[in-house]
Protein backbone atom coordinates (compact mmCIF):
# COMPACT_ATOMS: atom_id res chain seq x y z
CA UNK A 1 0.00 0.00 0.00
CA UNK A 2 1.28 3.06 -0.74
CA UNK A 3 2.17 5.85 2.27
CA UNK A 4 -0.50 8.80 1.12
CA UNK A 5 -3.34 10.72 2.54
CA UNK A 6 -6.15 9.90 -0.15
CA UNK A 7 -9.42 11.59 0.67
CA UNK A 8 -12.05 9.00 1.41
CA UNK A 9 -14.82 11.79 0.97
CA UNK A 10 -14.07 11.82 -2.83
CA UNK A 11 -10.88 9.12 -3.85
CA UNK A 12 -8.19 12.51 -4.54
CA UNK A 13 -4.83 11.98 -3.51
CA UNK A 14 -3.38 14.65 -1.41
CA UNK A 15 -0.58 13.97 -0.23
CA UNK A 16 2.20 10.70 -1.08
CA UNK A 17 5.35 10.06 1.00
CA UNK A 18 8.84 8.11 0.08
CA UNK A 19 9.14 5.22 2.73
CA UNK A 20 12.22 5.05 4.80
CA UNK A 21 15.00 3.39 3.32
CA UNK A 22 17.61 1.01 5.14
CA UNK A 23 19.67 3.62 5.84
CA UNK A 24 17.51 6.03 7.40
CA UNK A 25 15.62 2.96 9.72
CA UNK A 26 18.98 1.92 11.30
CA UNK A 27 19.82 5.66 12.34
CA UNK A 28 16.23 5.67 13.91
CA UNK A 29 16.59 2.41 15.47
CA UNK A 30 20.42 3.74 17.05
CA UNK A 31 18.63 6.63 18.39
CA UNK A 32 15.92 4.56 19.73
CA UNK A 33 18.09 2.86 21.85
CA UNK A 34 20.30 5.62 22.85
CA UNK A 35 17.68 7.55 23.65
CA UNK A 36 16.35 4.87 25.88
CA UNK A 37 19.58 4.44 27.99
CA UNK A 38 18.85 7.74 29.53
CA UNK A 39 15.62 8.18 29.24
CA UNK A 40 14.81 5.47 31.65
CA UNK A 41 16.55 6.95 34.31
CA UNK A 42 14.24 9.95 34.33
CA UNK A 43 11.72 10.35 37.05
CA UNK A 44 8.21 9.88 37.02
CA UNK A 45 7.66 13.45 37.92
CA UNK A 46 10.13 14.98 34.90
CA UNK A 47 8.16 12.23 32.35
CA UNK A 48 4.83 13.85 34.07
CA UNK A 49 5.60 17.07 33.30
CA UNK A 50 6.81 16.58 29.39
CA UNK A 51 3.41 14.61 29.15
CA UNK A 52 1.36 16.82 30.56
CA UNK A 53 3.05 19.32 28.16
CA UNK A 54 2.41 17.00 25.17
CA UNK A 55 -1.39 17.22 26.27
CA UNK A 56 -1.58 20.95 26.57
CA UNK A 57 -0.29 21.00 23.10
CA UNK A 58 -2.47 18.52 21.49
CA UNK A 59 -5.77 20.74 22.50
CA UNK A 60 -4.32 24.11 21.13
CA UNK A 61 -4.26 21.58 18.10
CA UNK A 62 -7.57 20.52 18.29
CA UNK A 63 -8.94 22.15 15.04
CA UNK A 64 -5.98 21.52 12.94
CA UNK A 65 -5.56 17.98 13.79
CA UNK A 66 -9.17 16.94 13.63
CA UNK A 67 -9.27 18.19 10.44
CA UNK A 68 -5.68 15.89 9.08
CA UNK A 69 -7.85 12.67 10.89
CA UNK A 70 -10.86 13.47 9.16
CA UNK A 71 -8.92 14.22 5.61
CA UNK A 72 -7.00 10.83 5.84
CA UNK A 73 -9.64 8.25 6.64
CA UNK A 74 -13.25 10.20 6.90
CA UNK A 75 -14.22 10.36 10.10
CA UNK A 76 -16.61 13.03 11.01
CA UNK A 77 -15.45 16.03 12.26
CA UNK A 78 -16.67 16.07 15.46
CA UNK A 79 -15.55 12.73 16.47
CA UNK A 80 -12.28 13.78 15.64
CA UNK A 81 -12.74 17.03 17.93
CA UNK A 82 -13.61 14.27 20.71
CA UNK A 83 -10.61 11.89 19.77
CA UNK A 84 -8.51 14.72 20.81
CA UNK A 85 -9.27 15.15 24.02
CA UNK A 86 -9.89 11.65 24.79
CA UNK A 87 -5.85 11.53 24.10
CA UNK A 88 -5.36 14.95 26.10
CA UNK A 89 -7.65 13.12 29.00
CA UNK A 90 -5.24 9.46 29.02
CA UNK A 91 -1.99 11.66 28.88
CA UNK A 92 -3.03 13.14 31.79
CA UNK A 93 -4.35 10.19 33.54
CA UNK A 94 -1.16 8.29 33.05
CA UNK A 95 0.92 11.77 33.89
CA UNK A 96 -1.00 11.35 37.39
CA UNK A 97 -0.99 7.95 37.91
CA UNK A 98 2.16 6.18 36.59
CA UNK A 99 3.75 5.94 39.64
CA UNK A 100 1.56 4.50 41.86
CA UNK A 101 1.04 2.36 39.48
CA UNK A 102 4.42 1.31 38.87
CA UNK A 103 5.61 1.85 42.70
CA UNK A 104 7.86 -0.78 44.08
CA UNK A 105 5.49 -3.23 46.08
CA UNK A 106 7.38 -4.10 49.18
CA UNK A 107 6.26 -8.04 50.15
CA UNK A 108 5.26 -9.26 53.39
CA UNK A 109 8.13 -9.53 56.07
CA UNK A 110 6.63 -12.69 56.78
CA UNK A 111 7.22 -13.89 53.31
CA UNK A 112 10.44 -11.98 52.65
CA UNK A 113 11.69 -13.89 55.81
CA UNK A 114 10.64 -17.20 54.89
CA UNK A 115 12.60 -16.63 51.43
CA UNK A 116 15.86 -16.16 53.87
CA UNK A 117 15.89 -12.36 52.86
CA UNK A 118 15.57 -8.90 55.25
CA UNK A 119 13.36 -7.59 52.66
CA UNK A 120 11.95 -8.32 48.64
CA UNK A 121 10.25 -6.02 46.57
CA UNK A 122 9.23 -5.66 42.97
CA UNK A 123 10.65 -3.01 41.22
CA UNK A 124 8.38 -2.29 37.14
CA UNK A 125 11.77 -1.61 35.07
CA UNK A 126 11.23 -0.43 31.83
CA UNK A 127 11.78 -3.27 28.70
CA UNK A 128 13.40 -0.62 26.04
CA UNK A 129 12.01 0.65 22.84
CA UNK A 130 8.39 -1.07 22.17
CA UNK A 131 7.63 -0.65 18.31
CA UNK A 132 4.02 -0.24 17.81
CA UNK A 133 1.88 -0.84 14.77
CA UNK A 134 -0.99 0.82 14.60
CA UNK A 135 -4.42 1.11 12.59
CA UNK A 136 -6.17 4.05 10.68
CA UNK A 137 -9.53 3.91 12.64
CA UNK A 138 -8.98 6.50 15.52
CA UNK A 139 -5.07 7.54 14.27
CA UNK A 140 -4.18 9.29 17.46
CA UNK A 141 -6.35 7.52 19.85
CA UNK A 142 -4.97 4.09 19.14
CA UNK A 143 -1.13 5.40 18.83
CA UNK A 144 -1.58 7.47 22.63
CA UNK A 145 -3.10 4.70 24.38
CA UNK A 146 0.13 3.07 23.55
CA UNK A 147 2.50 5.89 24.06
CA UNK A 148 1.02 7.64 27.34
CA UNK A 149 2.01 4.83 29.44
CA UNK A 150 4.98 3.67 27.42
CA UNK A 151 6.70 7.12 27.89
CA UNK A 152 5.22 7.13 31.75
CA UNK A 153 7.30 3.68 32.55
CA UNK A 154 10.41 4.75 30.63
CA UNK A 155 10.37 3.45 27.58
CA UNK A 156 10.48 4.89 24.37
CA UNK A 157 8.15 4.03 21.24
CA UNK A 158 8.78 3.30 17.43
CA UNK A 159 5.72 3.94 15.26
CA UNK A 160 4.75 2.22 12.19
CA UNK A 161 1.37 3.75 11.79
CA UNK A 162 -1.00 2.70 8.81
CA UNK A 163 0.22 3.82 5.69
CA UNK A 164 -3.21 6.02 4.98
CA UNK A 165 -2.58 8.41 7.89
CA UNK A 166 1.03 9.21 7.46
CA UNK A 167 0.38 12.75 8.14
CA UNK A 168 -1.28 12.37 11.76
CA UNK A 169 1.70 9.69 11.95
CA UNK A 170 3.98 12.64 11.34
CA UNK A 171 1.78 14.78 13.71
CA UNK A 172 2.28 12.53 16.60
CA UNK A 173 6.35 12.05 16.21
CA UNK A 174 6.57 16.01 16.47
CA UNK A 175 3.92 16.47 19.08
CA UNK A 176 6.25 14.28 21.61
CA UNK A 177 9.04 16.54 19.82
CA UNK A 178 7.61 20.02 20.86
CA UNK A 179 6.45 18.74 24.47
CA UNK A 180 10.39 18.31 24.90
CA UNK A 181 10.85 14.71 25.45
CA UNK A 182 14.14 13.97 24.37
CA UNK A 183 15.26 13.20 21.42
CA UNK A 184 14.26 9.13 20.04
CA UNK A 185 11.56 8.60 22.93
CA UNK A 186 8.96 8.87 20.33
CA UNK A 187 9.66 8.12 16.58
CA UNK A 188 7.54 7.54 13.63
CA UNK A 189 8.99 5.44 10.91
CA UNK A 190 7.40 5.86 7.33
CA UNK A 191 7.31 2.60 6.27
CA UNK A 192 5.15 -0.34 4.34
CA UNK A 193 3.95 -3.09 6.40
CA UNK A 194 6.82 -5.19 4.75
CA UNK A 195 9.81 -3.63 6.90
CA UNK A 196 8.04 -4.42 10.00
CA UNK A 197 9.69 -7.62 10.28
CA UNK A 198 13.41 -6.84 10.53
CA UNK A 199 12.60 -3.86 12.76
CA UNK A 200 10.48 -6.57 15.37
CA UNK A 201 14.07 -8.89 14.84
CA UNK A 202 16.48 -6.05 15.61
CA UNK A 203 17.75 -6.84 19.04
CA UNK A 204 17.49 -3.50 20.24
CA UNK A 205 13.55 -3.22 19.69
CA UNK A 206 12.39 -5.07 23.01
CA UNK A 207 8.54 -5.67 22.66
CA UNK A 208 5.63 -4.77 20.45
CA UNK A 209 2.04 -4.08 20.32
CA UNK A 210 -0.50 -4.14 17.29
CA UNK A 211 -3.89 -2.71 16.65
CA UNK A 212 -5.37 -3.80 13.59
CA UNK A 213 -6.85 -7.24 12.02
CA UNK A 214 -6.25 -11.14 12.70
CA UNK A 215 -3.79 -11.76 9.65
CA UNK A 216 -1.75 -8.39 10.58
CA UNK A 217 -1.62 -9.60 14.43
CA UNK A 218 -0.58 -12.97 13.76
CA UNK A 219 2.20 -12.09 11.32
CA UNK A 220 3.88 -9.74 14.47
CA UNK A 221 3.14 -12.06 17.14
CA UNK A 222 4.86 -15.18 14.64
CA UNK A 223 7.74 -13.30 14.13
CA UNK A 224 8.04 -11.80 18.13
CA UNK A 225 7.15 -15.16 19.09
CA UNK A 226 10.47 -16.48 17.05
CA UNK A 227 12.26 -13.66 18.63
CA UNK A 228 10.42 -14.67 21.80
CA UNK A 229 9.83 -10.60 22.32
CA UNK A 230 6.66 -9.85 24.24
CA UNK A 231 3.79 -8.90 22.24
CA UNK A 232 -0.04 -7.23 23.20
CA UNK A 233 -2.56 -7.87 20.47
CA UNK A 234 -5.75 -5.92 20.33
CA UNK A 235 -7.73 -7.37 17.12
CA UNK A 236 -10.93 -6.86 16.11
CA UNK A 237 -14.24 -7.49 17.50
CA UNK A 238 -17.56 -8.61 16.90
CA UNK A 239 -19.48 -7.36 20.14
CA UNK A 240 -22.55 -8.58 20.94
CA UNK A 241 -25.65 -6.35 22.27
CA UNK A 242 -27.88 -7.88 24.32
CA UNK A 243 -31.67 -6.72 25.12
CA UNK A 244 -33.55 -8.37 27.25
CA UNK A 245 -37.19 -7.72 28.29
CA UNK A 246 -36.52 -6.04 31.34
CA UNK A 247 -34.45 -3.39 29.40
CA UNK A 248 -35.44 0.35 28.83
CA UNK A 249 -36.10 -0.24 25.05
CA UNK A 250 -36.12 3.48 24.38
CA UNK A 251 -32.35 3.99 25.93
CA UNK A 252 -31.17 0.80 24.03
CA UNK A 253 -32.42 1.30 20.72
CA UNK A 254 -30.92 4.84 20.57
CA UNK A 255 -27.72 3.65 22.30
CA UNK A 256 -27.36 1.34 19.94
CA UNK A 257 -27.77 3.30 17.10
CA UNK A 258 -24.46 5.36 18.51
CA UNK A 259 -23.04 2.20 19.63
CA UNK A 260 -22.69 0.54 16.09
CA UNK A 261 -22.18 3.68 13.78
CA UNK A 262 -19.71 5.63 16.27
CA UNK A 263 -16.80 6.04 13.83
CA UNK A 264 -19.28 5.46 10.73
CA UNK A 265 -18.98 1.61 12.22
CA UNK A 266 -15.05 1.31 12.19
CA UNK A 267 -14.20 0.72 15.49
CA UNK A 268 -13.36 -2.35 16.93
CA UNK A 269 -15.99 -2.20 19.92
CA UNK A 270 -18.60 -1.25 17.83
CA UNK A 271 -21.60 -3.46 18.60
CA UNK A 272 -21.65 -5.61 15.95
CA UNK A 273 -24.70 -8.35 16.16
CA UNK A 274 -27.71 -7.25 18.37
CA UNK A 275 -28.91 -10.32 20.20
CA UNK A 276 -32.73 -9.28 21.19
CA UNK A 277 -35.15 -11.11 23.13
CA UNK A 278 -38.39 -12.19 21.50
CA UNK A 279 -40.36 -10.68 23.37
CA UNK A 280 -39.53 -7.38 22.41
CA UNK A 281 -37.87 -8.23 19.30
CA UNK A 282 -40.20 -6.51 16.69
CA UNK A 283 -40.84 -3.28 19.47
CA UNK A 284 -36.63 -3.24 19.31
CA UNK A 285 -36.19 -3.66 15.89
CA UNK A 286 -38.91 -1.03 14.49
CA UNK A 287 -36.97 1.64 17.09
CA UNK A 288 -33.41 0.75 16.09
CA UNK A 289 -33.94 0.42 12.22
CA UNK A 290 -35.84 3.85 12.75
CA UNK A 291 -32.92 5.17 13.89
CA UNK A 292 -30.48 4.80 11.80
CA UNK A 293 -32.55 5.53 9.03
CA UNK A 294 -32.59 8.86 10.73
CA UNK A 295 -28.52 9.27 10.27
CA UNK A 296 -27.27 12.28 8.39
CA UNK A 297 -24.83 11.14 5.78
CA UNK A 298 -22.27 13.16 4.29
CA UNK A 299 -19.49 14.79 4.04
CA UNK A 300 -17.80 14.48 7.41
CA UNK A 301 -16.52 17.54 7.31
CA UNK A 302 -20.06 19.10 7.80
CA UNK A 303 -20.67 19.72 11.55
CA UNK A 304 -23.49 17.59 11.52
CA UNK A 305 -23.02 14.95 9.87
CA UNK A 306 -23.48 11.40 11.55
CA UNK A 307 -22.17 8.91 9.13
CA UNK A 308 -18.91 9.84 6.43
CA UNK A 309 -17.19 7.56 3.79
CA UNK A 310 -15.40 4.24 5.16
CA UNK A 311 -11.77 5.04 5.09
CA UNK A 312 -11.01 3.04 1.57
CA UNK A 313 -12.46 1.72 -1.56
CA UNK A 314 -11.39 -1.81 -0.58
CA UNK A 315 -13.04 -1.22 3.03
CA UNK A 316 -16.33 -0.78 1.67
CA UNK A 317 -16.25 -3.12 -1.01
CA UNK A 318 -15.29 -5.57 1.92
CA UNK A 319 -18.46 -4.58 3.52
CA UNK A 320 -20.89 -4.26 0.80
CA UNK A 321 -19.88 -7.85 -0.19
CA UNK A 322 -20.51 -9.34 3.38
CA UNK A 323 -24.15 -7.57 2.94
CA UNK A 324 -24.41 -8.95 -0.73
CA UNK A 325 -23.65 -12.45 0.40
CA UNK A 326 -26.02 -12.38 3.06
CA UNK A 327 -28.65 -11.26 1.31
CA UNK A 328 -28.33 -13.93 -1.32
CA UNK A 329 -28.42 -16.39 1.16
CA UNK A 330 -31.82 -15.11 2.61
CA UNK A 331 -31.21 -12.35 5.07
CA UNK A 332 -33.59 -9.57 5.18
CA UNK A 333 -32.95 -5.90 4.23
CA UNK A 334 -34.27 -3.52 6.74
CA UNK A 335 -32.90 -0.54 5.68
CA UNK A 336 -29.51 -0.18 3.60
CA UNK A 337 -27.93 -2.74 1.91
CA UNK A 338 -27.16 -0.51 -1.13
CA UNK A 339 -23.94 0.88 -2.82
CA UNK A 340 -24.21 4.46 -2.43
CA UNK A 341 -23.47 6.29 -5.81
CA UNK A 342 -22.34 8.96 -4.57
CA UNK A 343 -18.49 10.12 -4.94
CA UNK A 344 -16.31 8.69 -2.44
CA UNK A 345 -16.56 5.19 -0.41
CA UNK A 346 -19.77 5.54 1.18
CA UNK A 347 -22.19 3.04 2.48
CA UNK A 348 -25.20 3.74 4.23
CA UNK A 349 -26.57 2.97 7.67
CA UNK A 350 -27.84 -1.06 6.94
CA UNK A 351 -29.68 -3.34 9.53
CA UNK A 352 -30.07 -7.27 8.90
CA UNK A 353 -32.43 -9.38 10.11
CA UNK A 354 -32.35 -13.18 9.86
CA UNK A 355 -28.82 -14.26 9.68
CA UNK A 356 -27.94 -17.48 9.72
CA UNK A 357 -25.01 -19.32 11.01
CA UNK A 358 -24.12 -20.18 7.57
CA UNK A 359 -23.37 -16.62 6.34
CA UNK A 360 -20.12 -15.26 6.70
CA UNK A 361 -21.56 -12.33 7.86
CA UNK A 362 -22.55 -14.00 10.94
CA UNK A 363 -18.83 -15.02 11.70
CA UNK A 364 -16.53 -11.91 9.89
CA UNK A 365 -16.32 -8.43 11.78
CA UNK A 366 -18.12 -5.75 9.80
CA UNK A 367 -16.32 -2.81 9.87
CA UNK A 368 -19.09 0.00 8.82
CA UNK A 369 -22.55 1.07 9.48
CA UNK A 370 -24.05 -2.74 9.34
CA UNK A 371 -26.16 -3.80 11.88
CA UNK A 372 -27.39 -7.66 12.44
CA UNK A 373 -30.14 -8.59 14.42
CA UNK A 374 -30.89 -12.33 16.09
CA UNK A 375 -33.47 -13.32 17.75
CA UNK A 376 -32.97 -15.37 21.00
CA UNK A 377 -36.26 -17.15 22.67
CA UNK A 378 -34.76 -16.68 25.97
CA UNK A 379 -31.23 -15.84 28.53
CA UNK A 380 -29.48 -19.18 27.45
CA UNK A 381 -30.04 -19.17 23.18
CA UNK A 382 -29.19 -14.95 23.72
CA UNK A 383 -25.71 -16.57 25.68
CA UNK A 384 -24.91 -18.85 23.16
CA UNK A 385 -25.21 -16.64 20.20
CA UNK A 386 -23.43 -13.92 21.59
CA UNK A 387 -20.58 -16.36 22.51
CA UNK A 388 -20.39 -17.97 18.94
CA UNK A 389 -17.91 -15.54 17.34
CA UNK A 390 -14.38 -16.06 17.07
CA UNK A 391 -14.54 -12.54 18.35
CA UNK A 392 -14.11 -12.06 22.00
CA UNK A 393 -13.38 -7.84 22.89
CA UNK A 394 -16.22 -6.68 24.79
CA UNK A 395 -19.76 -7.58 25.09
CA UNK A 396 -23.47 -5.05 25.66
CA UNK A 397 -26.26 -5.94 27.89
CA UNK A 398 -29.58 -4.54 28.42
CA UNK A 399 -31.64 -5.73 31.70
CA UNK A 400 -32.94 -4.97 34.88
CA UNK A 401 -33.00 -8.16 36.46
CA UNK A 402 -30.23 -8.89 38.92
CA UNK A 403 -30.15 -12.67 37.93
CA UNK A 404 -29.60 -11.80 34.36
CA UNK A 405 -26.71 -10.06 34.56
CA UNK A 406 -25.17 -12.37 37.04
CA UNK A 407 -25.74 -14.71 34.12
CA UNK A 408 -24.21 -12.53 31.35
CA UNK A 409 -21.29 -11.59 33.70
CA UNK A 410 -20.01 -15.49 34.35
CA UNK A 411 -20.29 -16.32 30.68
CA UNK A 412 -20.08 -14.01 28.05
CA UNK A 413 -16.70 -15.16 26.58
CA UNK A 414 -15.68 -11.29 26.04
CA UNK A 415 -13.05 -8.85 27.51
CA UNK A 416 -15.73 -6.19 28.56
CA UNK A 417 -18.95 -6.60 29.94
CA UNK A 418 -21.06 -3.14 29.55
CA UNK A 419 -24.66 -3.18 31.49
CA UNK A 420 -27.31 -0.70 30.12
CA UNK A 421 -24.89 1.32 28.15
CA UNK A 422 -22.22 0.95 25.44
CA UNK A 423 -18.51 0.23 25.38
CA UNK A 424 -16.31 2.66 26.14
CA UNK A 425 -12.67 2.43 26.59
CA UNK A 426 -11.62 4.89 29.79
CA UNK A 427 -7.50 5.44 31.21
CA UNK A 428 -8.39 3.55 34.51
CA UNK A 429 -10.32 0.50 33.39
CA UNK A 430 -8.11 -2.43 31.51
CA UNK A 431 -9.04 -3.18 27.69
CA UNK A 432 -8.02 -5.75 25.69
CA UNK A 433 -9.86 -8.82 24.78
CA UNK A 434 -10.07 -13.03 24.36
CA UNK A 435 -10.43 -15.51 21.63
CA UNK A 436 -9.46 -14.12 18.32
CA UNK A 437 -9.61 -10.38 19.59
CA UNK A 438 -6.29 -10.98 21.07
CA UNK A 439 -4.25 -10.98 24.43
CA UNK A 440 -2.87 -8.67 26.84
CA UNK A 441 -4.58 -5.30 28.04
CA UNK A 442 -4.48 -1.43 27.55
CA UNK A 443 -4.89 1.01 29.64
CA UNK A 444 -4.89 1.37 33.48
CA UNK A 445 -2.33 -0.52 35.64
CA UNK A 446 -2.58 -3.16 33.86
CA UNK A 447 -1.89 -1.42 30.13
CA UNK A 448 1.19 0.12 31.97
CA UNK A 449 2.48 -3.00 33.33
CA UNK A 450 3.04 -5.16 30.31
CA UNK A 451 5.73 -3.71 28.99
CA UNK A 452 7.79 -3.83 32.40
CA UNK A 453 10.61 -6.23 33.40
CA UNK A 454 8.82 -7.02 36.70
CA UNK A 455 11.80 -7.27 38.90
CA UNK A 456 12.26 -8.95 42.33
CA UNK A 457 15.14 -7.10 44.76
CA UNK A 458 15.60 -9.42 47.04
CA UNK A 459 17.77 -8.10 50.12
CA UNK A 460 20.10 -10.89 51.78
P1 LIG B 1 -4.48 -3.99 9.04
O1 LIG B 1 -4.53 -4.89 10.18
O2 LIG B 1 -3.98 -4.51 7.75
O3 LIG B 1 -3.59 -2.70 9.44
C1 LIG B 1 -3.25 -2.37 10.75
C2 LIG B 1 -1.76 -2.07 10.85
O4 LIG B 1 -1.01 -3.28 10.65
C3 LIG B 1 -1.25 -1.10 9.78
O5 LIG B 1 -0.22 -0.31 10.33
C4 LIG B 1 -0.70 -2.03 8.72
O6 LIG B 1 0.25 -1.41 7.89
C5 LIG B 1 -0.09 -3.11 9.58
N1 LIG B 1 0.07 -4.41 8.94
C6 LIG B 1 -0.76 -5.02 8.07
N2 LIG B 1 -0.31 -6.23 7.73
C7 LIG B 1 0.86 -6.41 8.38
C8 LIG B 1 1.83 -7.45 8.43
N3 LIG B 1 1.68 -8.57 7.73
N4 LIG B 1 2.91 -7.29 9.20
C9 LIG B 1 3.09 -6.16 9.91
N5 LIG B 1 2.21 -5.13 9.90
C10 LIG B 1 1.11 -5.26 9.16
O7 LIG B 1 -5.92 -3.34 8.87
P2 LIG B 1 -6.69 -2.92 7.53
O8 LIG B 1 -6.56 -1.48 7.40
O9 LIG B 1 -6.30 -3.73 6.35
O10 LIG B 1 -8.18 -3.30 7.94
C11 LIG B 1 -8.67 -4.62 7.68
C12 LIG B 1 -9.59 -5.08 8.77
O11 LIG B 1 -8.89 -5.12 10.00
C13 LIG B 1 -10.78 -4.16 9.06
O12 LIG B 1 -11.81 -4.36 8.16
C14 LIG B 1 -11.09 -4.59 10.47
O13 LIG B 1 -11.84 -5.77 10.44
C15 LIG B 1 -9.74 -4.86 11.09
N6 LIG B 1 -9.22 -3.70 11.85
C16 LIG B 1 -9.37 -3.69 13.19
C17 LIG B 1 -8.96 -2.59 13.91
C18 LIG B 1 -9.12 -2.54 15.37
O14 LIG B 1 -9.28 -1.44 15.91
N7 LIG B 1 -9.01 -3.65 16.07
C19 LIG B 1 -8.38 -1.42 13.27
C20 LIG B 1 -8.22 -1.56 11.85
C21 LIG B 1 -8.65 -2.66 11.18
P3 LIG B 1 -0.17 -0.90 6.40
O15 LIG B 1 -1.23 0.14 6.61
O16 LIG B 1 1.09 -0.36 5.87
O17 LIG B 1 -0.68 -2.09 5.67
Amino acid sequence: MPIATVNPANGETLKTYDALGAEEIERRLATADAAFRTYRTTSFAERARLMRRAADLLEEDTQDTARVMTTEMGKPIKQARAEVAKCAKAMRWYADHAEELLADEEALESEARDSGASRVLVRYRPLGPVLAVMPWNFPLWQVIRFAAPALMAGNVGLLKHASNVPQTALYLEDLFHRAGFPEGCFQTLLIGSGEVEGILRDERVRAATLTGSEPAGRAVASVAGDEVKKTVLELGGSDPYVVMPSADLDRAAKTAVTARVQNTGQSCIAAKRFIVHTDVFDAFAERFTAGMKALKVGDPLDEDTDVGPLSSEQGRDGLAELVDEAVESGATVLCGGERSDRPGWYYPPTVLADVTPAMRIHREETFGPVATLYRAAGLDEAVTIANDSPFGLSSNVWTRDEADIDRFVRDLEAGGVYLNGMTASHPAFPFGGVKRSGYGRELSGHGIREFCNITTVWHG
